[in-house]
């Protein structure tokens, strides 16, 4: 691990100004910097020597990241240091948004949960293991090619690949994004929002050394997810390759407003699967006036992978995931 200077601010204006002194967005530049939330991902960055910051900005002492707030319509607005397990704890997300608490509860351990950040975790790195690899140099790291497209790629991805096939690791991701979230980022320019969908990027939208739209200096500050509406059902399903704490092959975000029998409003994301959150509005389509019968399902299942392209050996994924969104929609029936 290289040499750093921690940085301890106890204001969001000192910490947007030494991140933006240290990712260039203030004259000169005084040299990398990182921010640090939790330290689950960025801890393991710094070791294995892929992050080198001259900078990290302890984000613990800035106040007010730290809450879930719910205002009298129920719209819920998280601070980006609130940590994982107060998702899963939270008394109106179980109730409301059932697939936002399973998603929290889906991630790693009890530990990394009480010590992970809701912006650590939606602003973590990916897991491609060529990319984690201090010794090889991948198409993220500066290198001519994805060494995974030719490579060992039974994790990588089979929808929106291409140039690189790394796959989004968040669970919260999907979850939130099936729920309409948005995300507020503040940087040296003052403030900006946007839905949470908007703010990853594929490889090919310029996603290549980054997978987000955050400028330099810029620090991602909230989540607000909108109150459900009455009769919405949700849940989140993921398949992991052991029973222990791990990343998702494949993960499905299902949340529906019903009138009766009937589905009103349908968002389907899919995480493992692509370099970013997988929203497939096609599919959402076919459910929308609908009831939830074997024909719709079939179809819904099959227009959500509808342009898939396995690499060599993550074929499995497809079968996989059409597995995950029958039952996703039988459990919601
Ligand atoms: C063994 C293990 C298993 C895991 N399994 C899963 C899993 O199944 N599903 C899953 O979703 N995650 C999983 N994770 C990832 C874990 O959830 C994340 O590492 C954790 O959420 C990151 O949060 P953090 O607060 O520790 O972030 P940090 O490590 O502090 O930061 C992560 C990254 O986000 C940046 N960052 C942090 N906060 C902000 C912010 N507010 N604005 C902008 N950028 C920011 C940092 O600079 C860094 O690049 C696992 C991790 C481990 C170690």
């Amino acid at each position: 691990m290289k040499n750093f200077e921690l940085a301890r601010p106890t204001t969001l204006n000192q910490a947007v100004m030494a991140l933006a002194e240290g990712e260039g967005a203030i004259g000169g530049g005084k040299g990398p910097a990182a921010l640090l939330a939790g330290g689950q991902d960025l801890l393991t960055e710094l070791k294995e020597h892929l992050a080198e910051p001259d900078t990290v900005i302890d984000l613990g002492r800035v106040p007010g990241l730290d809450a879930i707030e719910r205002d009298g319509a129920g719209n819920l607005t998280i601070g980006a240091m609130v940590r994982l397990h107060q998702l899963e704890e939270h008394g109106a997300i179980r109730e409301q948004m059932p697939v936002l608490a399973q998603a929290a509860t889906s991630i790693a351990s009890p530990q990394i949960r009480s010590v992970g950040t809701v912006g650590g975790n939606l602003n973590q790195r990916p897991r491609c293991w060529y990319y984690r690899n201090e010794a090889s140099v991948c198409l993220k790291k500066g290198g001519l090619a994805c060494l995974a497209a030719v490579g060992r790629n039974k994790y990588n991805a089979i929808l929106g690949g291409g140039p690189s096939y790394i796959v989004h690791p968040s669970d919260l991701a999907p979850a939130l994004i099936a729920l309409d979230a948005e995300v507020t980022l503040v940087g040296p320019e003052g403030e900006r929002r946007m839905p949470l969908a908007d703010f990853y990027l594929l490889p090919r939208e310029g996603g290549i050394s980054t997978e987000t739209v955050r400028r330099p200096g810029e620090v991602l500050t909230k989540v607000h997810v909108p109150a459900p509406a009455a009769g919405t059902r949700s849940t989140y399903l993921k398949f992991k390759e052991r029973e222990s704490y791990d990343w998702a092959l494949s993960s499905v975000a299902l949340v529906l407003g019903m009138d009766g029998a009937r589905v009103n409003r349908a968002r389907i994301v899919l995480g493992g699967v692509a370099p970013k959150p997988w929203r497939v509005e096609s599919a959402e389509r076919l459910l929308e006036d609908n009831e939830i019968d074997p024909r719709t399902v079939a179809q819904v299942r099959e227009a959500a992978l509808f342009g898939a392209q396995p690499l060599a050996e993550n074929g499995y994924k497809v079968p996989l995931t059409k597995g995950l969104i029958t039952r996703a929609l039988e459990s919601l029936a």
